[in-house]
């Protein structure tokens, strides 16, 4: 398995690696520094790098928000965009979507739940297709996608070519989710983040500076359930 990382090349002395925000791998080392020394570097580090990239570490993890109160006013981002909270005294259904979001009082208590649910179906429901469009688009092939409760990343790829989308995606604008999606397929063509895979996946989505903009603004979302 393959660990995929970013070299970035300074001034300083001594190799270091940094885990960052988004779970990539990168390294700093000094001007000139012999791929294969970096390789095996890495090499040496792997399951610290791994432990590091899967399970987000407790002094990396942000203080948590004391437990978002929904009530009616607030808001809820879904694709890009954040949408009022309306509660309502019908019943019989759990979330109503038309330009705001409405939820029946006897709901209220578990909307937290119930929120969840739904970007959880829409996310399955709306990123799923595109990774399929895609793919066609760039000529790849997977075995699997899947939506994933990952707290680390927005995706990922594994090199039995299995790609998890974390559900939380939803939350970004569309444009941001292509990105995403065509980062991760095009990691099948191209592992490692090398000018050749930049341009497969700006081929793919013609708004890749903007979208990586938005997530590195947003990445905090990545940690809030809502
Ligand atoms: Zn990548």
């Amino acid at each position: 398995m393959e660990l995929i990382y970013r070299t970035v090349f300074t001034k300083r002395k001594t190799l270091g690696i940094t885990v960052e925000r988004d779970c990539s791998v990168v390294v700093h080392a000094p001007e000139g520094t012999d791929p294969e020394l970096i390789r095996r570097t890495i090499e040496a580090k792997k399951q610290w790098l791994y432990a590091k990239t899967r399970h987000p570490q407790k002094d990396r993890e942000p203080p948590h928000p004391p437990g978002k109160e929904l009530v009616s006013g607030e808001s809820i981002l879904y694709l890009g965009r954040h949408y009022l909270i309306e509660i309502v005294d019908r019943e019989g259904f759990a979330i109503e979507f038309r330009n705001r979001f409405i939820i029946p009082r006897a709901r209220a208590e578990s909307r937290g739940e119930v929120f969840r649910e739904w970007l959880k179906a829409r996310a399955r429901e709306r990123i799923l297709p595109r990774v399929r469009t895609q793919a066609q688009t760039l000529g790849v092939t997977y075995e699997e996608a899947k939506i994933t409760d990952g707290h680390c990343r927005w995706g990922s790829c594994t090199p039995d070519g299995n790609l998890n989308f974390n559900w939380r995606l939803i939350k970004a604008p569309l444009f941001a989710i292509d990105y995403v999606i065509a980062h991760e397929l095009a990691h099948l063509i191209e592992p490692n983040h090398s000018p050749r895979f930049w341009n497969i996946v700006r081929t793919a989505v013609a708004q890749m500076d903007k979208a990586k903009e938005w997530l590195k603004e947003n990445g905090q979302l990545l940690e809030q359930d809502l």
